[in-house]
């Protein structure tokens, strides 16, 4: 079975659109871009588009790619403290000379949209980073349970990897967390029920790494000759697992739905 974003992107659309018809004022999601990355541009444009169908508005801070640290980090704090603002988010990566967890820990965890701050007064404000929530939406829609299931996770990064993992173990899942210096990666991979690579690396999840009936969720997002692949070699894996998510189409999409998901929570 292909594990389609789609459908599970409407029926997030659908809750955040009634969600909005019940605000007084329309939610702000407030994005901090530096420099003009072709990438980020892209990402941005998909949370505006979001943004716009379900009544939600998107604030671009577009700011020089030679911005100090110090003027960003002012920058960080006037949107803080900006009432009309309900979120931030810093769209990643930052320029070398930028301090990135300095900055993303200055956001005021109310506002914490992509819920990356690590710097958590309360722990009742904390916010589930998009990609993990997109998981957990995805396997929720299609009642796959991770109660009791051992499940590996490729990658452990702050973004992506790590928040997945941790959300997996909240959700009652054996989890196993792989990375570069993982030894016997195929192995530890083919003996869980549930595994998802967050490596972003094309084809590193070959024939070796599953096996029937496992359940197969594909987040990495890599560019090869043009094209957008996952991290798993699909023609190969395909026919032997019992489901797996396509690149593009799967993950991706409800990462963007996901953020405003966590605005939406924001507002209260
Ligand atoms: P990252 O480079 O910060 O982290 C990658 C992690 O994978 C690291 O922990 C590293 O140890 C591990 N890793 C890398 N190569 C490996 C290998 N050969 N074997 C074992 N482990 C390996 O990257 P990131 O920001 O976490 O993103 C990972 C991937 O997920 C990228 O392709 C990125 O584009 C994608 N991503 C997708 C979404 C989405 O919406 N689908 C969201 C965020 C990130």
């Amino acid at each position: 079975m292909i594990l389609y974003g789609a459908p599970v992107k409407e029926k997030i659309k659908g809750e955040l659109i009634e969600k909005v018809k019940k605000l007084e004022r329309e939610p702000v999601l407030a994005i901090v871009q530096i420099g003009g990355r072709e990438d980020s541009n892209i990402y941005i444009k998909q949370k505006q588009k979001f943004a716009d169908e379900i009544g939600a508005k998107v604030l671009v801070n577009k700011f020089e790619e030679n911005i100090s640290q110090e003027d960003l980090e002012e920058k960080i704090k006037k949107l803080n403290e900006d009432k009309n603002i309900n979120g931030i988010i810093v769209q990643l990566p930052l320029p070398k000379h930028l301090d990135s967890e300095k900055i993303i820990n200055l956001i005021s965890v109310k506002k914490d949209a992509d819920g990356l701050s690590e710097n958590l007064p309360s722990k009742n404000f904390q916010t589930i980073p998009a990609t993990a929530r997109g998981v957990m939406a995805l396997l929720d829609f299609y009642e796959i349970s991770v109660v009791g299931r051992k499940v590996a996770v490729i990658g452990r990064s702050k973004l992506a990897g790590g928040p997945i993992a941790k959300v997996m173990k909240e959700r009652g899942g054996n989890v196993t967390v792989c990375h570069r210096s993982t030894e016997n990666m195929a192995q530890v991979c083919r003996e869980a029920d549930i595994l998802i690579s967050a490596a972003g690396k094309a084809g590193l999840v070959t024939k070796e790494f599953v096996k029937a009936g496992q359940v197969v969720v594909d987040v990495g997002i890599n560019r090869v000759d043009g094209k957008i692949v996952g991290d798993v070699a699909s023609a190969e894996v395909e026919p032997i697992v019992a489901s797996i998510t396509p690149v593009p189409g799967g993950i991706g999409p409800l990462t963007v739905a996901c953020l405003f998901q966590n605005l939406l929570d924001l507002c209260g």
